[in-house]
Order: structure tokens, then sequence, then C-alpha cells
């Protein structure tokens, strides 16, 4: 009977959306995911010092004022404002002097002049500073063209933060600057939420998990598991690698168990579609509480989302471009609100393009792009998601709306850089 066998017609672009079949926008998929997800719990108290990358659990409140008090912001004399005028003003100069560190502790009488550093503070008596490249001296005098403007060249106290204001919020990520910001204002320990744990999961009987082992001619290197397990880190989780499992529900099961023992999130990546050997999504239908989002957009297959012993499951395409898009695009988002960050969009930047392309409506795309030395978005030269080169090749993505969009040079686009992406 083979001989009626009647093949299903090509089409002409094999990634087109089957017909009659629901495809989520990726906003709509984006909707659903932030308002499944909750943050985590659990808080503790660190030194700022290590702070770096963790996410306020509660506002941090300033313990002192940043300036702490009023001081000189240049090297020069200081002075009463009140006591000079117009024209050459000549200053008897007190002896003694303030610098950052050693304050001057007496008094500077009106009309007369103090040597001042940068960082000081202004002495008892002293509201105005002049430059020392503004004035002559003697040593014992020092003259400048009045007038002076009125607290010229002084920080007023608590000019940048005052004692008690909210210097950063909760969920506030914390950076180098924040250090900087928390260290000034005295604060020495902050409560953050803790770390996420995030595990990632190979699947395949193709894979070779260990780069250094030799590969059939069958097999494929790894690429997704050093990818996402570098993502966990880059998002400030502590990851947890899983390893590689084949295309053995057994095997994939123990593997998601530790997970699930062990993190906040699984990512795994391949067997997500619906196919024979697709034996993450099969699994995750018969025991996960699936929900397999066909999203619209590309590249991407569906990405499987499930609970594991109520455990978030990033079921990401096997296919490693699709799989980092994927990552960035519902993970990163994903894991900043799990983390306590609260839900994070990329910072995306229109830009002019640099390439031509007419884009079919119906799905949401993602291209590997990179910025030109002419300001313009170029995008890597093949579309193939096969083509790993252009992940590496790219600094960012261009995203094109759901909508159709005739692209030509100077057209303006969506540019993502990765570092948007916390990468
Ligand atoms: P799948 O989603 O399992 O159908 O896999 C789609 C494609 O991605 C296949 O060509 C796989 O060989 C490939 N693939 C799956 N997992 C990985 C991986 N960890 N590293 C590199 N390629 C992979
Ligand atoms: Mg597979």
């Amino acid at each position: 009977m083979s001989g009626h066998l009647i093949p299903p017609r090509l089409r002409d672009d094999c990634f087109a959306m089957p017909q009659g079949v629901d495809w989520v926008p990726v906003e709509d998929a984006l909707a659903r995911l932030r308002a499944a997800l909750v943050p985590v719990e659990q808080v503790e108290e660190i030194a700022v010092a290590d702070g770096l990358g963790r996410v306020l659990a509660e506002p941090a409140l300033a313990h002192r004022s940043n300036p702490p008090r009023a001081n000189s912001a240049v090297d020069g004399y200081g002075f009463a404002h009140a006591a000079t005028g117009e024209g050459v003003q000549r200053l008897p100069l007190v002896a003694g002097r303030a610098a950052a560190g050693q304050p001057y502790d007496g008094t500077v009488p009106a009309g007369h002049a103090i040597r001042i550093l940068t960082g000081a503070i202004l002495p008892e008596g002293v509201d105005t500073v002049v430059l020392e490249e503004d004035c002559a001296t003697d040593g014992a005098t020092v003259a400048f063209d009045g007038p002076a403007k009125p607290r010229a060249n002084t920080r007023k106290a608590g000019e940048d933060v005052s004692e008690g204001a909210v210097a950063l919020p909760t969920g506030r990520v914390l950076r180098a600057p924040d250090l900087a910001l928390l260290s000034a204002l005295g604060i020495a320990r902050v409560r953050v939420f803790r770390k996420l744990r995030i595990a990632v999961l190979s699947t395949g009987d193709e894979i070779v998990a260990d780069p250094s082992r030799t590969a059939l001619p069958h097999q494929i290197y790894d690429a997704n598991r050093p990818m996402l397990l570098a993502l966990a880190r880059k998002w400030d989780a502590d990851p947890v690698d899983l390893g590689h499992a084949g295309d053995d529900p057994a095997a994939i099961r123990r593997a998601l168990d530790r997970g699930s023992a062990e993190a906040d999130l699984i990512l795994t990546s391949g067997g997500a579609s619906a196919g024979d050997e697709d034996h993450v999504s099969a699994l995750l239908r018969a025991e996960g509480k699936l929900t397999s989002w066909r999203i619209a957009m590309k590249p991407g297959r569906p990405l499987a989302l499930a609970l594991w012993q109520g455990v978030p499951v990033f079921g990401l395409p096997g296919n490693p471009v699709a799989a980092f898009v994927c990552a960035l695009i519902f993970a990163r988002p994903a894991v900043a609100l799990m983390s306590g960050a609260g839900w994070t969009g990329p910072l995306a930047f229109t830009v002019p393009a640099g390439f031509t392309k007419a884009k079919k409506a119906g799905r949401r795309e993602y291209l590997r792009a990179r910025i030109g030395s002419d300001g313009r978005a170029e995008v890597f030269a093949s579309e193939g998601s096969g083509r790993i080169s252009g992940l590496s090749w790219a600094e960012g993505l261009v995203e094109l709306p759901d909508d159709a969009m005739d692209i030509a040079p100077g057209t303006p686009v969506m540019f993502l850089p990765y570092s948007a992406f916390g990468l």
C-alpha cells in the first residue's frame, strides 16, 4: 500500500506557521510568564563589599549625609563672602590650613582667609572658596579679583543625599556605583534576597557533554550547557550543572528531580518539540503541568514551560541560536523577577538599519546583529539557525515587529545590545 502514500507538499518557507494552530505572540507569552512567577522569599544580610549583583530586599537608608559636612570642591583660599566686595580683594591669611582629613579647629575672622584644600570641611567663618589659580599670595596675604560668587567652589552638607533618605530601593540590583554610594553613606551591610540557583540540563542522544572527548561523525558537542551556565552566572545566579541526559525519559526524570531539589529554576535544551524523540516535552506533559507555547517568533520552536515539583522549567529549543534567543527573551526577565529585581525587559535603541529585508507578517524576528562603524545595525550574513558563529559574531539582536516590515538601509530598527540582557 505504500505506493499510495502521498507526501505533503513542501512549502517554500519551512518555518511558516502551520494552518489552524494558535501561535502566541511574544508579548502575550511574556505577560503570561510574568503573571505566573513569584520572587524568592529568603533574605540574608551581607557586607556591602560582597554585594555586587545582589538584589536589595529592603530600601537602603543613608546612615549619614553625603557630603557629611560642607566642604571645599577645590584647592584655594576660603573666607566669609559677606566681608568681600568688588575689585581686588586683599585678605590676610590666618595661620594653618584646612585639608581633607585635617580640619581647621579655629574660626576664620571676617575679612581674613585660610588656605584650604579639596575635600576639607569649611572652617567656622568660611562659606566661599576662590580657586588657587585665581589668586596671588605672598604667604601672609591672598589677593584675587572680586566679586566672588557667594558659596563658590563649596559643597553643601547633604547636597547629594541627606541622612535618612532612601539611597536605593528594594529590588535594586547592586552594581559597582551602588557599592560606592552605599559605602559613602556609611552603610556597611545590606539585606538582600538569597541568590537564585539556576540548573542547566542538555538533552539528546547525539550530544557529547565532555568537550575533551572525540565526537563521532553523528555526534554533536554540547554547545548549550556552557552557554546557559554562563548566562546564569551573568545573571548573578548560582549555576547548577545537571550535565547531559540522552533521549531517555528515566535519565531526564532523574536530572529534573535533581534540578528541582537543588535549584529555583531549570533550563533544559533539546527535546522540547512534539517529535518522537522529544522526551523533555513528553515528560513535562505527562508529569509537569506543561504549557507548551508555540510562540510566534523566529528563531524559536515551541518553548516548553512547566513546573517540575513546583520548580519552573524552561524547555528551550535544542538549536543553540534558538536556545540563546529564547533564553534572552524569556528566561532573562523571568530570572530577574524571581531574583527579586522585578520583571526587566531589555533596553532597546532605535538605530538605522545597515541591511535590506522584506519581513513577513506573523512572527516577531530576532536577527543576530552588531553596530557597524557607520552607526548602522549590520546583521549576520546568514539567518540559518544552525549558525552558532553568528551568535558569537553579533553584539546584540535586532528585533523586528510581529507585523510585516520592509527594511532598507537607513530604516529605523530596534537594536538590543547583549549588554541590555545582562551579558
Ligand atoms: P532538538 O530540539 O532536540 O530537536 O534539537 C534541535 C537541534 O539542536 C538538533 O540539531 C540538535 O542536535 C541540536 N542540539 C540539541 N541540543 C544541543 C546542544 N546542547 N548543543 C548543540 N546542539 C544541540
Ligand atoms: Mg533532540
